[in-house]
C-alpha cells in the first residue's frame, strides 16, 4: 500500500536553493516513489550554533511503497550525493534530509523516529509543510497548524524559485 509521507529539506552552504530543487527532482527519481508536492523555498535563521550562513528550508510530500528504514537509507544517501559531511551537532550542511511523518506512524526504532522529534516545535518546518498540507496533524502532537501557532510570530521569508 503506498503511504504519504513529508520529507523536510534544509541547506545552508553551495548554493541552497539549487541543492533543494535538485533534491525534489531526485525524491521523484526513488524506486517505488514519487513527488507529490513541494513547498515554496524558506529563509531561516541557523539555530543552535549561530555563527554559519542563514538556512533555506522545504518541505515535500512523497508517496512511496518504501518502509521508513528504506525511505532513511534512500535519503541518506540523497545527502551523501550532495556532499553531506558530518562534522558537529547543527553544523552547515549541503543538504539535510529528514523524514517528518511517514502515514500516521509512530515509530522509534535505533536511528529512526517518526514523527521526527523537534518538528512541531521549529518554524522552518511548520510554515512549509503547511502551505502544502494545511490540515495535517502529527501523531502524538496534535494539528500541525496548533503547533505553528504555539511558535508565535516566528514567520519566515518565502523565496523565489531559482531559475
Ligand atoms: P540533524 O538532522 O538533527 O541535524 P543528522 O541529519 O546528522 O542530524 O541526522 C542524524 C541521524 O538522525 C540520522 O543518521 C538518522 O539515523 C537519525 N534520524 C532519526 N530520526 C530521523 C528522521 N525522522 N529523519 C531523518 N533522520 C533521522
Ligand atoms: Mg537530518
Amino acid at each position: 500500500m503506498p503511504r504519504i509521507a513529508f520529507i523536510g529539506l534544509g541547506s545552508n552552504l553551495e548554493d541552497p536553493r539549487s541543492q533543494l530543487q535538485r533534491a525534489f527532482a531526485e525524491f521523484d527519481g526513488l524506486p517505488e516513489t514519487r513527488l507529490v508536492a513541494r513547498s515554496s523555498l524558506y529563509r531561516s535563521a541557523p539555530m543552535g550554533y549561530l555563527d554559519q550562513p542563514e538556512f533555506v528550508n522545504a518541505v515535500a510530500k512523497i508517496e512511496t511503497t518504501l518502509t521508513p528504514q528504506a525511505l532513511l537509507q534512500a535519503l541518506l544517501q540523497i545527502e551523501h550525493q550532495h556532499g553531506r559531511e558530518r562534522t558537529f551537532r547543527n553544523a552547515p550542511r549541503t543538504l539535510d534530509l529528514d523524514i517528518l511523518l511517514y502515514g500516521d506512524a509512530q515509530l522509534h526504532e535505533h536511528g529512526l523516529t517518526i514523527p521526527h522529534p523537534q518538528m512541531h516545535l521549529r518554524p522552518f518546518v511548520l510554515q512549509p509543510l503547511l502551505e502544502i498540507a494545511p490540515n495535517v496533524l502529527i501523531p502524538g502532537i496534535g494539528q500541525a497548524g496548533m503547533a505553528f501557532e504555539r511558535c508565535q510570530d516566528q514567520v519566515l521569508e518565502m523565496l523565489p524559485d531559482v531559475a
